[in-house]
């Protein structure tokens, strides 16, 4: 049986929940006896003491939240503030451990890099860490010895796809499959004015706001593409992506003798979130076992890159290489937020990521400073472009709420 302490960043998330489904699941079934030693989350102080209190976790972190929230009393070791996850790595992780980062954006990035120079082993979600900061956090990995075990689904088929140690000379490319979102059928001018509903509701995956929004406008595809090319050291020209609407068929790699190889499954993130916890081993999942008696097709068709611009954009960025992407991450991370708060439109959300990539400075990295530097000068360069847009259009909001009144 697998034993093995634990620390989950980013617990109160979908992929944060999940993972606690999985660790009981495993020790349900007698497969593996994970100790949770830290739990770090953004600011669901609730569920957070809900789960420590369930997992009997005695070191916590939260970034932010009210102080007055009395749900948090009682928790023995308690961090505070947004450096709290890092902290929490500090001064809970041992060598040897298993990190768990579904931390959202590039805010999982110092955490992240503490756990790798601590000889923690490595199931990441947050690819925002590796599309930002890949040119530090690979290097890390390598000279730390540690395990990088994707729980991206995109990830984790090409990762098992490739088992047996292939070298990746053998590889001619990969292949992403995206399910292409909620906007897949429609017309460029109308997902221009798309609202945060419609991009909020995905066809396939249920999953956090961020990441949603990122699929409806295929931005999530152009980050798996970046974090593709750090995670298995391929250039852009041998990473394709292709539309596949069934989300079944989670990605393949080709390889130089031209045989293909997929993996499948239904689309749910405990699959691969298991895998990432018991690798090398497999353990009996939890999630639904692929129906074969309703599977009728599965669809594929190219992306079209009018429509949707962001996966040229994240080619782009890896040719750039350097500050390209902390610059692309941070735009999007801030356009993003900005949409969801309906200050700007579904459509501006690439203009501002593409801008930010043409008008801000790319720089080599040299250290983990130089790729803070660029987030912050980004999100600050979208922030301004917002307030403009909003001091000249009124927000979306009210330009809603206008139209209704008449
Ligand atoms: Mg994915």
């Amino acid at each position: 049986m697998i034993q093995r302490r634990l620390i989950v960043l980013g617990s109160a998330g979908s992929i944060g929940v999940n993972t606690l489904e999985v660790v009981e699941h495993l020790r349900r079934t007698g497969a593996a006896k994970f100790e949770i030693v830290g739990l770090a989350t953004g600011s669901n102080a609730a569920l957070l003491a809900e789960q420590a209190r369930r997992f009997n976790v005695s070191a916590v972190a939260i970034a932010s939240h009210d102080r007055n929230d009395g749900s948090l009393d009682g928790i023995p070791n308690l961090l505070c503030g947004p450096d709290a996850a890092m902290r929490l790595v500090q001064q809970v992780a041992q060598p040897g451990d298993m990190v768990v980062g579904a931390m959202v954006g590039s805010a999982g990035i110092p955490a992240t890099l503490e756990a790798i120079n601590r000889g923690c082993d490595i199931a990441l979600a947050n690819k925002e860490t590796l599309v930002a900061a890949g040119e530090i956090v690979i290097p890390r990995v390598h000279e730390t010895g540690v395990a990088l075990l994707p729980i991206d689904s995109e990830h984790s088929a090409i990762f098992q796809c490739l088992l047996g140690g292939r070298s990746m000379n053998e590889v001619r490319r990969l292949v992403i499959t995206a399910s292409g979102g909620p906007f897949r059928t429609w017309t460029e001018s109308r997902i221009a004015e798309a609202t945060v509903e419609q991009a909020l509701n995905h066809p396939t995956w249920s999953m956090g706001a961020k990441i949603t929004i990122d699929s409806a406008s295929m931005m999530n595809k152009a980050l798996e593409v970046i974090e593709a090319h750090w995670l298995f050291g391929l250039d852009e020209s041998r990473i394709d992506v292709i539309i596949h609407p069934q989300s079944t068929v989670h990605s393949f790699v080709e390889f130089v003798d031209h045989s293909v190889l997929a993996q499948l499954g239904p689309p749910d993130m405990k699959t691969p979130i298991q895998y990432a916890l018991t690798w090398p081993a497999r353990a009996a999942g939890c999630s639904q076992s692929m129906d074969w008696t309703r599977l009728r097709s599965l669809e594929f068709e190219q992306v079209d890159a009018r429509k949707f611009p962001a996966v040229s954009m994240a080619r782009e960025v890896i040719r750039l290489g350097g500050t390209a992407g902390a610059i692309f991450n941070a735009a999007n991370e801030a356009a993003v937020a900005n949409f969801l708060a309906r200050r700007i439109p579904f459509g501006m959300i690439y203009r501002l990521v593409r801008e930010s990539l043409h008008e801000l400075p790319v720089k080599p990295v040299t250290s983990i400073d130089d790729v803070f530097l660029a987030d912050s000068e980004a999100r600050r360069f979208v922030e301004t472009r917002c307030s403009e847009f909003v001091q000249s259009h009124g927000s979306i909001r009210r330009a809603a709420a206008a139209a209704e009144n008449h």
